[in-house]
């Protein structure tokens, strides 16, 4: 039989609250799950804060108004009745004040002695008393897994006598005296801690899977970019993520964007859901009140449309707001009844936009959000406002995906390996081609300078002078611009006939560009090169030091995303496979299956690029597709999954099936067979 965690695509979660243990109406929940054709509820089993069944851990804190009900039994016991799959919900990652007091010796240390408010990963409390936490729910419910909201700590440097002994142990060295990524023993130090996380977590599994059989999984919520996600994606067949509303992801697309990434870790043909809210959370949180019902749906919808399974979350049992029961069911039913299209599938893309833990550690250096997330989120955002397809993938998969990719997008990875260096060099060299911007391979695997990029033979490009501040890439913007040089226009400044000067906002480095390399852009009043193009073995690259990609992720000047539109077109030639014609902000997501594609259109007009709560849909439309055909799919059948019709057409000759959606209210899926 196919295990719990690949059958199980539509999941919801009602968290409890204290005052729930009195009113939650059990029957009610179940004609909800019923409604909604959910196959997994995630329940809250054990938690700093509450633990919602009579433990015979007395540092467990009980429910205030009913501690001697088993809730957590209770609902187990229905949804197992219906046929649903239980998911214990824990809390491991914070302690009660009464905890704290009673094993101070459990918590972190800073080097001065004080206690912090966590326990250290390498105390007793990860090894026996959680893990017995596990045991005592396994041998009461036999829950299918465990999914653990808390993180499992150990990213802060402790100074308590365990952490001391174990680095000892390990590495033969002391600990370092503080954060200081100068430090060669402080990246030593923080390498080890990030191995002792997935040690934690591949114990939690090993304990779970020994008390409740080989397919009850430890799980733990993965974060938006969260730096050991493709670690986790390697230990586990299925991943959860929280991020509830675009208060978490900032859009609709980026919802999106965050499931193909997720799917490209673990794999297509395995599950990744995410907790979306139903209450009021998508700008400030009134978690009692319904969010509005446009803006969870399209929330929904964008999700599904990334590669989500989607998990609706109610904050708690009861509300007086009834109108936050009404979203998720139209969609899940709509979910359940064309699951077949929605799951294992493959996408189909021309660009891979790379990200790299590396960068984001020992490159940024606590500056993630600045140096490496904002350059990938504008980078991204003019992708999806030039629909052009991308999968967003981890460095260390560039060389499966790349076979099925025509461009490698690098935005600000400063660092870089060697070999990865090497893998790009290749890429290039065989016809693939290269999309880098900012300090792209300016440092090495610690996050030190090199001399010169370690891109520096395809790029042309040369530091020259003194390296920059890598903080550079942070500073506020400024007024300057960017300068067309006279003479030929190359053709990826088309649509710029009418000026000479680009607004700009960043400063830039001196650089020295080879001969054969076009420098299409320079700074306009240092006349350093800005933007440079060529080719480079059987590949063209677009080297971007100056920031355009982080300066569109802070504040979208259409310019910028123009040129950065031009910029992948003439990067990609001509392999792109599908294209959308007409105005509106969509989002367009190709997938294969065997014998048929399946397109997923998505309509964020009027709310998605900007602060507004989605109260309303803006229909837009006729929007013109053309797609082009793998071998194995002849095209004359179209289905209109949402607007329930199909259409059949008459081949022309080629391999390109054209058609048109006369309106697109939210969202339309469309297969081609
Ligand atoms: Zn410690």
């Amino acid at each position: 039989m196919t295990p719990w965690y690949e059958r199980c695509y539509r999941w919801a979660q009602t968290n409890i609250a204290d005052k729930d243990a009195e009113r939650y109406d059990i029957p009610w929940w179940r004609e909800q799950w019923k409604r909604t054709a959910v196959q997994a509820v995630i329940v809250n089993c054990a938690g700093a804060r509450i633990t919602f069944y009579p433990s015979k851990f007395p540092l467990q804190r009980r429910n205030l108004f009913l501690p001697d009900r088993d809730l957590f039994g209770e609902l187990a016991t229905a949804a197992r009745e219906d046929g649903i799959a239980v998911v214990a919900r824990m809390d491991s990652g914070g302690v009660t004040e009464e905890f704290r007091k009673a094993h101070p010796d459990w918590l972190t240390r800073t080097r001065d002695g004080n206690y912090g408010n966590s326990p250290c990963i390498n105390s007793p409390y990860r090894e026996e008393y959680v893990t017995g936490i596990f045991n005592e729910a396994i041998q009461r419910y036999q829950p299918d897994g465990f999914a653990d909201n808390g993180g499992l700590g150990g990213s802060v440097l402790c100074f308590c006598d365990r952490c001391a002994r174990r680095f000892r142990d390990d590495r033969g060295k002391t600990l370092p005296p503080k954060v200081d990524f100068s430090d060669p023993l402080y990246r030593e130090w923080l390498r080890w801690s990030q191995t002792r996380i997935l040690e934690v977590w591949d114990l939690n599994n090993q304990v779970t899977k020994a008390g409740g059989g080989p397919d009850c999984l430890y799980l733990g919520m993965v974060r938006k970019f969260q730096d050991n996600a493709r670690e986790i994606a390697r230990r586990t067949p299925l991943l959860l993520m929280d991020s509830q509303s675009r208060n978490d992801e900032g859009s609709f697309r980026e919802n999106a964007d965050e499931a193909r990434y997720l799917h490209s870790l673990v794999g297509w043909n395995n599950v990744v859901t995410e907790a979306m809210s139903m209450t009021h959370h998508s700008h400030g949180y009134f978690r009692v009140a319904s969010d509005p019902p446009a803006e969870a749906r399209m929330y929904l919808l964008s999700g599904i449309a990334g590669g989500w399974q989607p998990w609706y979350h109610h904050i708690a049992a009861y509300s007086e707001d009834r109108r936050q029961y009404e979203i998720a069911p139209p969609v899940f039913q709509w979910h359940k009844k064309n699951e077949q299209y929605l799951v294992n599938r493959t996408p189909v893309a021309t660009a891979g936009v790379l990200r790299s833990d590396l960068s984001s550690v020992f490159y940024a250096r606590g500056a993630a959000p600045q140096l490496i997330q904002t350059p990938y989120r504008g980078i991204v955002h003019a992708l999806f406002r030039s629909r052009f397809p991308y999968l967003p993938i981890h460095i260390g998969d560039m060389e499966r995906e790349g076979k099925n990719l025509s461009v490698l997008i690098l935005p600000n990875l400063g660092a870089m390996t060697d070999a990865e260096c090497d893998f790009i060099r290749g890429f290039v060299k065989q016809g693939g081609a290269l999309f880098a911007t900012g300090m792209t391979s300016l440092y090495d695997s610690d996050g030190e300078p090199r001399k010169d990029f370690g891109l520096a033979s395809v790029f042309g490009v040369h530091i020259e002078g003194p390296l920059p501040d890598r903080m550079s890439f942070a500073a506020p913007s400024k007024e300057t611009y960017l300068r067309i040089p006279k003479g030929r226009r190359h053709e990826a400044l088309v649509g710029f006939e009418g000026t000479d000067i680009l607004p700009f906002g960043g400063l830039l480095t001196g650089l020295r560009v080879d001969s054969g390399r076009d420098i299409l852009l320079r700074d306009e009043q240092t006349g350093m090169p800005a933007l440079i193009t060529g080719s480079y073995g059987k590949g063209r690259f677009v080297f971007l030091p100056a920031d355009l990609d982080r300066r569109y992720g802070m504040d979208p000047q259409p310019d910028h995303a123009r040129l950065l539109g031009n910029l992948f077109r003439w990067a990609a030639g001509d392999r792109i496979p599908f294209s959308v014609e007409g105005p509106g902000y969509i989002g367009s997501y190709l997938y294969r299956q065997p014998n048929r594609l399946i397109l997923h259109l998505t309509n964020g007009t009027g709310t998605d690029s900007g602060d507004e709560i989605m109260d309303q849909n803006f229909p837009v439309g006729p929007l013109k597709i053309k797609v082009k055909l793998p071998a194995d799919v002849r095209g004359g059948h179209l289905n209109f999954l949402v607007a329930e019709r199909s259409l059949t057409l008459a081949l022309r000759t080629g391999s390109i099936v054209e058609f048109e959606i006369p309106r697109l209210i939210d969202h339309e899926v469309v297969v081609i067979e």
